[in-house]
């Protein structure tokens, strides 16, 4: 049996609480939870005398924030099913069994009550002239944009499955009414399962109707939401691999003769060399360095047919791949370190937006221990693993984090001890990156993220460089594009929930220091202009670097 929470963000709810109770039919629901945004009237009384769960906000916080609190603690309680009804009797409580139905069904993984649907008829219903116009025209503008059919996208009567509001970053949107907004534009273009169910509308007196001048920034606010996801992950999320479903036909990124090799993804043997080795250097332990200079040299670069994988034929042991990394000295590192806890920062503000049960955290690869340290200061109990024995030390003493010497392969913990993995430009360097993640499934809590930032071989950059995008060098072994990140995720038991590119500015002289003079003539002028003056380069914007943030199937 699902269990129905029905939650109730209150503000000055006094007048309509009980009315509201009473009107939902017997026998559906297993919880209120009223949460409270600081009403100075006697909402919080009332409610206790009902014997509803309370929770009382001490400041205001506005709509949004009162929603955060009521879907954490929802989760928090092991809810199945999360109603969202106004306690200001605004929408009709009598349809609470309806708005649930298709969701108990199996059919949706969200639904929300539209007071537009069927011959529902909201001017008659006592909604003002201007609020409807508004609202039609508002919803029309964003069904264009995020190419759905809804007939309103502004109800706040609304109902969600446990997995839709763990897959969508909600702790991340606004405190105020565009919350909604943000929410349901997400869950579309994530590719959740939506619908809508006819309700009746009913204004009162009592109903708490925000003013003309804040109705304005909320549309304003909403359609712009629409506009960014939609340019950013394609109309219905057609171009973000959050919302790949079925297996597409693999981008194939080149022309190349067939050579003998094993799909590291599907394990087919139909590979073809994308672009052949440029150098007969054999990689050492001074190139598998993060601040590394060979950058552009690589080896045979090969893609499978079938899925899509690219990877690179090494011709390095397994063994002495890992030797090299416990060997790696990288004091260059630390230069660039306010860039790189800026990274660090938005990858955890990332994080934040996703609900977690807990606070245990493990980074997999974590060098001198920097994101660890940055974790720790946002209230994560941090510990991670790092092959260099240089690095560990480094990190050890100079940020005293909990940094063992070790490969992800070895890596052991209890079963779902851990509530996030992150693995920062780690799993392109793994030899085998599916048993990797693998063994770290069991380990993740059950409702766990799984952090992870890699390259995406697909992205202009990379296209126009083809041989000689800088991020083709010796230590990277796997090269991702979006749905073979996709598949090996889904392949170790995850589901993709985020997918964004990884915002990165770095100073020009470490740029150009890692070019070097290879590549002319970028390199050497980079190199002779950074003596001049130093800018920091929003290299981010290449889009070589994505975040993928995944939970577990
Ligand atoms: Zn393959």
């Amino acid at each position: 049996m699902s269990k129905v929470y029905v939650t109730l963000p209150a503000y000055n709810a006094e007048l309509t609480l009980l009315r509201t109770i009473e009107e939902i039919p017997a026998g559906i629901v297993d919880q209120f939870l009223l949460v409270d945004d600081a009403s100075p009237d006697n909402t919080v009384a009332l409610a206790r005398e009902l014997g509803l769960r309370v929770i009382v906000h001490p400041e205001n916080r506005g709509y949004g924030a009162n929603q955060k609190t009521c879907y954490s603690e929802a989760l928090a309680d092991g809810a199945d099913v999360i109603v969202l009804l106004h306690p200001d009797y605004q929408y009709d409580p009598k349809a609470v069994p309806l708005l649930i139905a298709p969701i108990l069904a199996g059919y949706a993984d969200m639904s929300f009550g539209s007071r537009f649907a069927a011959t529902g008829d909201p001017i008659l219903g006592g909604m003002p002239l201007y609020r409807y116009v508004g609202n039609r025209l508002a919803t029309t503008v964003e069904n264009l944009l995020l190419g759905s059919r809804f007939t309103e996208m502004h109800s706040g009567m609304r109902a969600y499955t446990r997995e839709c509001l763990l897959s969508l970053p909600f702790l991340s949107y606004s405190d105020d009414f565009v919350f909604d907004s943000q929410l349901l534009v997400d869950a579309v273009t994530s590719g959740l399962r939506i619908t809508e169910v006819p309700i009746r509308t009913r204004y009162t007196k009592e109903s708490s109707s925000i003013d003309i001048s804040r109705s304005m920034r909320y549309v304003a606010g909403s359609i712009a939401m629409a506009a960014k996801r939609g340019v950013q992950r394609g109309r219905r999320g057609r171009r973000t691999p959050v919302s790949l479903r079925t297996r597409r036909r693999p981008r194939i990124l080149g022309r190349g003769p067939h050579t003998e090799a094993t799909c590291m993804l599907c394990g087919r043997n139909d590979m073809y060399l994308l672009y052949p080795s440029n150098t007969r250097l054999r990689p050492e332990s001074s190139d598998f360095a993060c601040t590394a200079e060979s950058v552009g040299k690589h080896d045979d670069i090969l893609q499978c047919r079938v899925c899509g994988m690219v990877s690179s034929r090494t011709p390095l042991e397994d063994a002495e791949i890992i030797e090299r990394y416990q060997d790696t000295v990288d004091p260059h590192y630390l230069e660039e370190e306010s860039a790189r806890r800026e990274l660090f920062e938005h990858v955890l503000a990332t994080m934040r937006g996703f609900y977690s049960h807990g606070r245990s955290l493990v980074e997999i690869g974590s060098h001198v221990g920097l994101f660890l340290d940055s974790a720790a200061k946002a209230g994560w109990d941090v510990r991670g693993i790092e092959p260099s024995r240089w690095a560990v030390e480094e990190g050890q003493r100079r940020f005293g984090v909990d940094l063992t010497q070790g490969v992800a392969e070895e890596f052991t913990a209890p079963p779902g001890s851990v509530d996030a993995v992150v693995m920062l430009d780690v799993l392109e360097h793994l030899v085998d990156p599916l048993s990797v993640l693998g063994r770290l499934h069991p380990v993740l809590s059950d409702e766990g993220l799984m952090v992870l930032s890699t390259v995406d071989v697909t992205r202009l950059h990379a296209r126009m460089r083809r041989a000689e995008w800088p991020w083709f060098i010796f230590p990277h072994l796997h090269y991702y594009t979006p749905p073979t990140l996709h598949s090996t995720l889904a392949s170790a038991g995850y589901r993709m929930v985020g997918w964004e590119t990884v915002p990165r500015r770095f100073h020009l002289s470490s740029i150009a220091n890692r070019l070097g003079d290879s590549f002319d003539p970028v390199g050497p002028i980079a190199r002779r202009l950074s003596s001049v003056v130093d800018p920091r380069v929003p290299v981010g914007w290449l889009g070589d670097i994505v975040l993928a943030v995944a939970r577990k199937a």
